[in-house]
């Protein structure tokens, strides 16, 4: 097998899950948007389902496909981009909850689909999706009358706990809900961390369920290994890579490993990755290419046949800080053509 090596613990999603659970007195659905942020939304909410999660969230209602075929008509799949024009089809057809986010869109799917469930999004200072505090206040009285299964909002700075836009979100979404008879939503992974006050009635992890910060407990539930194709030692002043990026201060071993940035291993971490034989780290030298990597395996006593990208010396985001990058942009940029191994429920 020439290809990396991803390996998807779906038992520690679902000890996320848990975990994220026992925080609160409330619901917790799971959000699987981007393929469950790149590990197979298939295969990640079977498990969550068996673990007893009913509500899932997408991004858009195409994602839903893979969802519906794995578990068929039973759990509630909500979709984030609402009601756009051209979903009609797929929302009715696949029984999906879009969460409506403008006057359009909610006039739109009252015409269309009327009497389907539907969510409503308020937006609270993001500014990025959601009814703004006049719009709510022009249309509350219709879109409750239709009973929404759920108001929610989004925090923009749940991720840092001090910072003052949290209480300033919290304070706008109790303005805008204060006394509707619906259930309400504002939390996601950060959310669920800053405390009660954000759980209402329903909280929304992502990144937490993958292993990912700001859950700093969360169990890892990936690793990705690379094979090495090829070892070759330099010697000192010789280059190695595209554009001779990297030139040898001593005599060198060279492994050759394949991976490169079409699997998602970003070009930024040309010279600056680390990978790990065992507890040795190795350095990326030269470029990424876009199949391959060059590895200074000079310090190693053995030879190796795999390197370690991500594993128990290297958790997701602490590549991601190699890469200038958050967890969630390496999680959802892992290679479609690795060799998925997924383990567990
Ligand atoms: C992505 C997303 C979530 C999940 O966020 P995490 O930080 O991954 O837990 C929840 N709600 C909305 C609206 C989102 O876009």
């Amino acid at each position: 097998m020439s290809t990396g090596r991803l390996i998807i613990d779906l038992d520690a999603v679902v000890a996320n899950w848990r975990a994220l659970d026992s925080m609160t007195n409330c619901k917790t659905a799971a959000v699987v948007k981007a393929n469950g942020y790149g590990l197979g939304a298939a295969n990640v909410s079977k498990a969550l389902f068996k673990a007893g999660v009913r509500q899932f969230f997408i991004a858009v209602a195409e994602e839903a496909v893979a969802i519906r075929e794995e578990l068929g008509p039973k759990p509630e799949v909500c979709v984030f981009s609402g009601h756009m024009k051209g979903d009609t089809d797929l929302i009715r057809d696949l029984g999906l909850t879009p969460m409506l986010n403008s006057v359009e869109q909610l006039t739109h799917h009252l015409e269309t689909l009327p009497g389907h469930p539907f969510g409503i999004q308020l937006d609270t200072g993001m500014n990025r999706l959601g009814l703004e505090m006049q719009e709510w206040a022009a249309v509350a009285e219709l879109a409750l009358a239709q009973q929404p299964r759920l108001v929610m909002s989004h925090l923009a700075c749940a991720d840092e706990p001090d910072h003052p836009m949290n209480p300033y979100q919290l304070a706008q979404f109790h303005k805008m809900t204060d006394g509707i008879q619906v259930p309400r939503s504002l939390a996601a992974t950060g959310g669920i961390l800053l405390g009660p006050d954000y759980h209402f009635d329903l909280t929304r992890p992502g990144i937490g369920l993958y292993g990912g910060l700001p859950f700093e407990t969360a169990a890892p539930a990936v690793e990705l290994d690379l094979p090495v194709i090829q070892i070759r030692d330099v010697a000192e002043g010789e280059v190695v890579g595209y554009g001779n990026a990297w030139q040898a201060e001593r005599p060198s071993r060279i492994a050759t490993v394949s991976g490169g940035y079409a699997d998602g291993i970003t070009r930024i971490l040309s010279d600056k990755a680390t990978l790990y034989h065992g507890d040795t780290p190795c350095p990326l030298v030269g470029r990424v290419s876009m199949d391959l990597l060059t590895i200074d395996v000079t310090d190693l006593t053995e030879v190796p046949t795999k390197l370690s990208l991500i594993g128990p010396n290297q958790t997701v985001d602490d590549l991601a800080r190699a890469a200038n990058t958050i967890g969630y942009e390496v999680l959802t940029q892992l290679g479609a053509r690795y060799n998925r191994k997924t383990f567990g429920k």
